[in-house]
């Protein structure tokens, strides 16, 4: 038994070997601050330390803060950062410049937009009230969904995405939907829904957390009215990066956001006692720039230049293939309940698991120098960055998850 199982390892191995060598994005690695010793699984949460950015904080920090001082707002760009970044952000989601503005946390952002886009569908068709919800989605956006509903006296309609078409009428104003399930990494047909959601007349918001960075989105193609994405998880901003908000060029105008906030406002610097809203993307901004995570953000995407999405999204697929593949062959049978589909083009860069313990299971993990995460109550989540993340990365936690779940069933030691 051990033999085979070492041979199969051996096997695996030079198929990881193998593929790393062939890897076109295999020299991006470099561009990040790993630690030799460790499988960082986990850049779905918390994206990697790209090297670029400690020299730019210091110089952000020592230059323009400590000596700039006040005269940084205009004199070293702080003050257009957030449209300036989200320009930066627009070609890895398929949008054309002047639609994306960077500021506040993903959280905030859900509330904004759907605010607005609840306001703008009901504004467009007065019976158009109802705001549906991703069932499924990630604890935030549903919360805050129910607050905007409770605000703007809309109707909640809890709903699942591969029920979405039964589930849209002519009551529905909004849709909101995460392109891909926080828990399982499922990926959801974003241009098929958006298409769905447009022809029954309703706006759609999409929360990109776990797509952007990780595979071509393409906003505008899709016809996507609003959206809404996270700095720190495949866009490495660091801990605590803020957020992107999308609004369609066309739609800009009409959207009225709740949190007018002076930044936000047509002429700021005029402190005006009434509010007139800004055009452009700038209309949804709200308070003064998160100016060192917002910087912190706009150097770790220094690593996107020149690199292709097609190559980021083949390779993702690759790995978190590989992965299910490895885990196949070395895990006991009925150790485990794969939880990410199988089919390509309903995965997302994640591979999620169901297994006892599985908070124990991860913990062991972690101990061993191979990070992932748990989510309650018994899934392993298992993130694939693919600009750092190696396909020998895949084999090595795939081979200590796969011991750990045999030393757990009594089949081998720990
Ligand atoms: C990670 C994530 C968030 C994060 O929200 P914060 O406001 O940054 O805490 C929101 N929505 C989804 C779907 C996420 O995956």
């Amino acid at each position: 038994m051990a033999d085979d199982r070492d041979a199969a390892v051996e096997v695996l191995a030079a198929r990881a070997a193998e593929a790393d060598a062939a890897d076109p994005l295999a020299h991006l690695r470099d561009q990040f601050d790993l630690d030799e010793e460790v499988v960082y699984l986990d850049g779905n949460s918390l994206g990697a330390l790209p090297t670029s950015v400690p020299g730019r904080l210091r110089e952000v920090v020592e230059q323009e803060w400590g000596r700039g001082l006040i005269r940084s707002w205009r004199g070293a760009g702080w003050w257009d950062a957030p449209e300036r970044v989200g320009d930066r952000i627009a070609p890895l989601v398929g949008a054309a410049p002047g639609q994306i503005v960077v500021g506040d946390s993903t959280s905030v952002n859900v509330f904004r937009l759907t605010v607005a886009g609840l306001r703008a569908a009901a504004e467009r068709d007065p019976r158009r009230t109802e705001l549906l919800v991703d069932e499924t989605t990630f604890p935030t956006d549903g919360y805050l969904a129910r607050s905007a509903a409770q605000l703007t006296g809309a109707p909640l309609v809890p709903c699942h995405p591969s029920d979405l078409s039964r589930r849209l009428g002519d009551r529905t104003g909004l849709v909101l939907l995460n392109h891909v399930d926080y828990r399982t990494g499922e990926l959801w047909d974003l241009p098929t829904l958006t298409a769905a959601a447009r022809d029954a007349g309703a706006l759609t918001l999409w929360d990109l957390s776990h797509s952007a960075g990780a595979l071509p989105v393409g906003l505008d193609q899709a016809g996507v009215d609003l959206a809404v994405g996270c700095g720190y998880k495949y866009l490495n901003g660091g801990p605590g990066a803020p957020a992107f908000c999308y609004v369609r060029a066309d739609l800009q105008e009409r959207l009225d956001q709740p949190l007018t906030g002076w930044c936000s406002h047509a002429d700021p610097f005029g402190m005006e006692p009434d509010y007139r809203a800004a055009s452009g993307a700038t209309r949804f901004r709200t308070g003064t720039p998160e100016i060192l995570s917002l910087l912190s953000l706009d150097a770790a995407l220094d690593v996107w230049a020149g690199v292709d999405l097609t190559e980021v999204r083949r390779k993702s697929l690759a790995l978190t293939g590989f992965f299910v593949s490895c885990l196949d062959v070395l895990a006991p049978a009925g150790s485990f309940r794969l939880l990410t589909p199988r089919a390509d083009e309903r995965r997302g860069s994640q591979v999620a698991l169901e297994c006892d313990d599985a908070r124990a299971v991860m913990a062991a993990l972690e101990a061993q120098g191979v990070i992932g995460d748990h989510r309650p109550p018994n899934v392993c989540r298992f993130g694939f960055a693919p600009l750092y993340t190696r396909f020998v990365d895949a084999l090595t936690a795939a081979d200590a998850l796969s011991t750990r779940l045999r030393a757990r069933d009594g089949v081998g030691p720990a």
